[in-house]
């Protein structure tokens, strides 16, 4: 039984899920003629109480896009220094859409509205433009913390006041949803463009939603097509986000639960240091004394079918998904239990 921590986009599609995928019904959705492309674009854009939705490959491909028409070449986005758009995204916003950073330091990557609005450069020539401000929610790097929604409103009065564009990559914003209980349609009303994540804890094989008004939607289907992402009978897909948009946005409590029970675990063990707040699926905690090393601890764990990740030379990183079941946990906290 291998246990795998290491992130939850490792979920294999549920039986149901598959049979979703051999029934559906399809077309060519270049030529906008996928029922299943169309019908989940529909019911994400009315999920979130907004006009349209594209359906892309990637989470990386849906926030470059959504950077890409925001943004003119030499612009400036306003980030964290832990966003995965700044740190995992092959340098997408210099590369893709020629525009330049403003990484500012946050709380567990997550950016003031104070520090947002020192941040926007003056209308001076010698100054990039700043035009767009990107959040992250949950946050990645953070441990997987949701954002405080009052500091999200503030960060969008600051937008409002100096004439920016707000994107949220979400690519986990169903686990803050399930965690907050925030309305998604709040979302859609503070945000110009939103991209979630159908590969993550949604637990479909491929796929992402980038969501904005029709004006948006339509430009960025054009940026798609561009750099490769305009898919043709992607209904097989398609079909499995609008399984997950039934069946597994209320169970992500379940995995938050899991999560909360090996932190506990963890937390009991003189070994373990410093661990990031475990508020949705993911646990990041530090490894303290001198026997055990992230490598050393993944290797004794991987002889035990159990696997995580380092993320740095002190922490590791664990995230509960679809495919770890109560059993798997139980085994997890009994094999904590034992190491000294
Ligand atoms: C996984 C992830 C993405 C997108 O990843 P893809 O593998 O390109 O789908 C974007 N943002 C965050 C925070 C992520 O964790």
């Amino acid at each position: 039984m291998i246990i795998d921590f290491r992130s939850d986009t490792f979920t294999r599609p549920t039986p149901a899920m598959l049979d979703a995928m051999y029934t559906a019904t399809t077309g060519d959705d270049v030529y906008g003629e996928d029922p299943s492309v169309n019908k989940l674009e529909a019911m994400m854009a009315a999920y979130f109480g907004k006009e349209a939705a594209l359906f892309c490959p990637t989470g990386t491909m849906s926030n470059q896009i959504a950077i890409k028409v925001h943004t003119q070449p030499g612009d400036e986005v306003i980030h964290s220094n832990l966003a995965h758009i700044y740190i995992y995204e092959g340098g997408g916003i210099a590369a893709t859409s020629g525009a330049q950073s403003r990484p500012l330091e946050g709380d567990r990557g997550m950016i003031a509205a104070s520090d947002v609005l020192a941040a926007i450069n003056p209308d001076d020539v010698h100054k990039a433009a700043t035009s767009l401000v990107c959040l992250e929610n949950t946050m990645n790097r953070g441990g997987g913390c949701c954002y405080d929604m009052e500091e999200i409103v503030r960060i969008k009065e600051v937008c409002l006041q100096n004439n920016l564009k707000l994107h949220l990559d979400g690519a986990r914003l169903f686990n803050a949803l399930v965690a907050t209980g925030e309305n998604p349609a709040t979302y859609g009303e503070i945000f110009d463009s939103l991209s979630v994540c159908l590969n993550k804890g949604m637990g479909c094989p491929i796929g992402s939603v980038l969501i904005g008004s029709t004006d948006f939607i339509r430009k960025a289907r054009r940026v798609r097509k561009r750099i490769g992402g305009g898919m043709r009978q992607a209904g097989f897909m398609a079909a499995t986000g609008i399984y997950a948009m039934e069946h597994h946005i209320e169970r992500l409590a379940q995995d938050h639960l899991h999560a909360k029970d090996i932190a506990g675990e963890l937390l009991k063990k003189s070994f373990v240091g410093h661990m990031l707040p475990v508020e949705t699926n993911i646990i990041s905690f530090d490894l303290v004394g001198h026997d055990w090393t992230p490598r050393l601890f993944c290797d004794y764990l991987k002889k035990e079918e159990i696997l995580l990740n380092p993320v740095s030379d002190t922490a590791v990183r664990m995230v509960t998904h679809l495919d770890i079941s109560p059993v798997m946990v139980a085994k997890t906290c009994a094999v904590i239990a034992e190491m000294e």
